[in-house]
């Protein structure tokens, strides 16, 4: 008995914290800076149009392939469609618009060691290497949905993510700013997963309002 009872403690002790990326660790500064400043300035160049002509444009042509196509997440392949160049490049040029949320590397820091931490994010990895080049450091895994599993972040995606870390949902923490793909999901199969509210606008007693209110939780656990 006190056996099955210590090894269920075990079974169920915190191995791994994920985090989302975007509008949890970073602002969606970088992201915007592509589709709708840098893509639609290029596509002006490209075919002689006003700032505004290529934004309307662009935007019908986003709207036209929708988010549940993959392709609709690949900068290149926009790129490719409107004869625009290198997409790597031209995302290296806006590295300076990533944008950390006040206490997200303090939170990194001080978790870092307690426990592993890893990331999964539905943003693709031309997009992680530059969201992450200053704290990639901390993270003993990073999980791409779109690059990894050509999906979004379905419970299929977490099953996956918790075989290849060898843990059980069970043992994984998740946070995220994003109801579905952030909690729903990955609670659906056992992860704890809490939802960011970085506005508080859901009015969700349980979402977390920042990284440091999460990270008080995680030292209780
Ligand atoms: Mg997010």
């Amino acid at each position: 008995m006190i056996q099955s009872e210590s090894m269920k403690i075990t079974q169920n002790a915190i191995e791994v914290v994920s985090f989302d990326v975007e509008g949890t660790l970073v602002t969606t500064d970088f992201s915007y800076a592509i589709w709708f400043e840098m893509i639609p300035q290029r596509y002006a160049e490209r075919w002689d149009l006003s700032f505004e002509e290529a934004t309307r444009k662009i935007k019908w042509e986003y709207d036209s392939l929708g988010d549940q196509q993959i392709d609709w997440y690949d900068v290149q392949y926009w790129f490719t469609r409107f004869d625009l160049g290198k997409a790597d490049i031209a995302m290296e040029g806006l590295q300076p618009r990533v944008k950390y949320y006040p206490e997200t590397k303090s939170v990194l820091k001080k978790l870092d060691g307690v426990c592993k931490l890893s990331v999964a994010s539905g943003s693709p990895r031309p997009f992680l290497k530059h969201l992450l080049r200053d704290t990639a450091h901390h993270f003993s895994s990073i999980f791409s949905s779109t690059s990894d599993f050509q999906q979004v972040k379905t419970t299929e995606f977490y099953k996956n993510m918790c075989r290849q870390l060898l843990v059980e949902p069970e043992q994984v923490v998740h946070v995220g700013d994003h109801l579905q793909f952030d909690c729903l999901e990955p609670a659906s199969i056992g992860i704890r997963a809490y939802y960011l509210d970085r506005e508080g606008k859901s009015g969700d007693p349980a979402a977390v309002r920042d990284l440091a209110q999460f990270a008080k939780i995680i030292n209780g656990l």
